[in-house]
């Protein structure tokens, strides 16, 4: 199994709340939401939570090679609340809750599943790149911060408007009429995308953070081709290596670069200047 990896927090002081793992077979990317330093009823934090159910999902599926995914992940959830259930307000409104990608290749089949914005791209031997994201929290999001986006980000009254939005957002993980993220509730499993590909029509399976795909759908400087071009495959096995190829962690340096060149948000609106930023790309054949 050829992977390649790389995780990069926000701000190098700061906690890195992505996770990312992969055994023979099986990957996972996990981002943890929620606000640093605010209250969530929890103990151990959103790190904490991400890396914790991220494991324990890699170890299900790969373990139980027959167990569905979204059962996997119900189960992983379900695992996690017993780890903390004793110390931590599971039912705080704000608990530590994650994105949730996940990848099992196995005879001859490629499952897959996504909660939540952060992204699968899937590479065939046509060189068709297929994205696979979840945006119903994005959607919710875009109703209620055109206000946030007015602002110069960093700004006193930035802050404040972007807290009442997390606030409200908060209010509408995981209800109906709002969006689906893994937390405490196993029930958000079954409101997972999933879907699945024969292993041998594939070139590669990457998975990233939205961190990382700001060039793409944020920034709109690059496309979804490009992203797969510069983590090291672009449809075909001959073109594995070729001029543009920088890795991930080339791709995240120029997530970075862009940027820097607007720190506050004027060209390009956003909740965090910088976010952690991780990508893990599988190359299949
Ligand atoms: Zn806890």
């Amino acid at each position: 199994m050829k992977v390649a990896l790389d995780s990069q927090p926000a701000e190098p002081s700061r906690e890195n709340e992505d996770f990312a793992a992969a055994v023979p077979g099986a990957a996972v990317l996990l981002d943890g939401a929620g606000v640093a330093g605010a209250e969530t009823g929890c103990v151990h934090g959103i790190a904490w939570f991400s890396a914790t159910l991220g494991g324990l999902l890699l170890s299900a599926v790969s373990t139980q090679s027959t167990r569905p995914l979204v059962e996997c992940l119900a189960d992983s959830i379900r695992a996690v609340r017993s780890l903390h259930g004793d110390t931590c307000d599971l039912a705080h409104r704000a608990s530590p809750t994650s994105t949730v990608v996940a990848v099992r290749a196995g005879a001859g089949v490629l499952e897959y599943l996504v909660l939540g914005d952060s992204t699968l791209l899937l590479a065939d031997l046509d060189g068709e790149t297929t994205a696979v994201t979840d945006q119903r929290s994005d959607e919710v999001g875009k109703r209620l911060r055109a206000p946030v986006d007015l602002l110069p980000t960093g700004s006193a009254e930035h802050v404040v408007a972007l807290a009442e939005y997390r606030e409200a957002l908060t209010g509408l993980r995981n209800q109906p009429g709002g969006f689906w993220i893994a937390g405490p509730d196993p029930l958000a499993a079954e409101h997972a995308f999933t879907g699945t590909a024969p292993v041998e029509s594939l070139t590669s399976v990457t998975l990233l953070s939205d961190g990382a795909t700001r060039l793409v759908d944020l920034f709109e400087l690059a496309t979804w081709q490009d992203t797969l071009a510069a983590v090291g495959s672009v449809g075909s096995v001959g073109s594995v290596g070729s001029v543009g190829s920088v890795g991930p962690d080339g791709l995240i340096r120029r997530v970075r670069e862009a940027e820097a060149g607007d720190p506050d948000g004027r060209r390009w609106p956003r909740g965090k200047a910088q976010d952690d930023a991780t990508i893990l790309h599988w190359v299949l054949a």
